[in-house]
């Protein structure tokens, strides 16, 4: 617990469960009022705001459907409503939808573009505008978008790929401003979307250099890190929190 988030308002999309969860309290832990949002797990998004309160901060839970970009747009805008402000948005959520290229359907496709590249755009776009000087924006991609180890992510590592181009367009873009947009890219990381004892496991495991899946703990520190003094002059930047994966 640092504290030097006191005072912040941070925004984690699909902070009900996963890495999204890991963040949430991370961040309430250095001193920042949270939101999350959630699409089904209401019940798990409540008792994260309950831990975020029991941290003395306040927090809220916001339903927004991240394939529905007015849902975005209107989680950005109850946040600002409620909290008074937005100092660090977290792009968590996120879907995987994996096969090979001749399965992809024009639904998978769009699901999966909407709600893994659209939904951070519109967020982006509407936390900008809120934010001072001083804010923070950070968006969780993958591994996979660096190095494509699996066969089957072809959908998803497009996807992924693609927050690359917003994060350097949007820092420059906002760096006049003193707002900072930065990618994590994390590796295989034990959540229900890739359980450390799933059927994947294996083969992931073993494609990194340390040899064993992250916590979300681990990303979240690199996201409090960023969201913190660590991340001041730190912009336009893909940070790997994946054991060595694309080493
Ligand atoms: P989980 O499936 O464990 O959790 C996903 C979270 O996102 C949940 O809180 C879920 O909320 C929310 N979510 C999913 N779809 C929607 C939606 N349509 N609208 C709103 N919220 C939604 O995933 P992880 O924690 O593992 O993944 C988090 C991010 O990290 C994703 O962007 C993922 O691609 C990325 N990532 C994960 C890796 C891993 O190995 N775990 C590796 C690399 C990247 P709810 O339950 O309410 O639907």
């Amino acid at each position: 617990m640092t504290g030097q988030l006191y005072g912040k308002v941070a925004l984690v999309t699909g902070g009900s469960r996963g890495i999204g969860e890991g963040v949430a309290l991370r961040l309430a832990e250095d001193g920042a009022d949270v939101a999350v949002t959630y699409r089904d797990s209401g019940d798990r998004a409540a008792e994260v705001v309950d831990r975020v309160k029991a941290l003395g901060r306040r927090g809220w839970a916001v339903r927004a459907d991240a394939a529905d970009p007015e849902a975005v747009r209107d989680a950005v805008r109850r946040t600002v409503g409620d909290a008074g402000r937005l100092d660090v948005l977290v792009n968590n959520a996120g879907i995987g939808v994996l096969g090979p290229l001749a399965e992809m359907t024009p639904q998978d496709i769009d699901r999966v573009l909407h709600v893994n590249v659209r939904a951070p755009f519109v967020a982006c776009q509407e936390a900008a505008a809120h934010m001072a000087e001083g804010g923070r924006i950070v968006t969780i991609g993958s591994c996979v978008a660096e190095r494509a180890a699996f066969p089957g992510s072809v959908l998803y590592g497009t996807s992924k790929a693609a927050l690359t181009g917003l994060t350097r367009s949007l820092a420059r873009e906002l760096g006049p401003r003193g707002v900072t947009v930065n990618l994590i890219t994390p590796g295989p990381i034990d959540t229900d979307l890739n359980p450390a004892d799933g059927p994947a496991a294996d083969p992931q495991r073993a494609l990194t250099a340390l040899g064993r899946y992250g916590l979300p703990w681990d990303v979240a520190a690199m996201v409090a890190h960023l969201a913190g003094e660590g991340g001041r002059y730190v912009t336009g930047a893909e940070i790997a929190v994946d054991g060595g994966f694309a080493a």
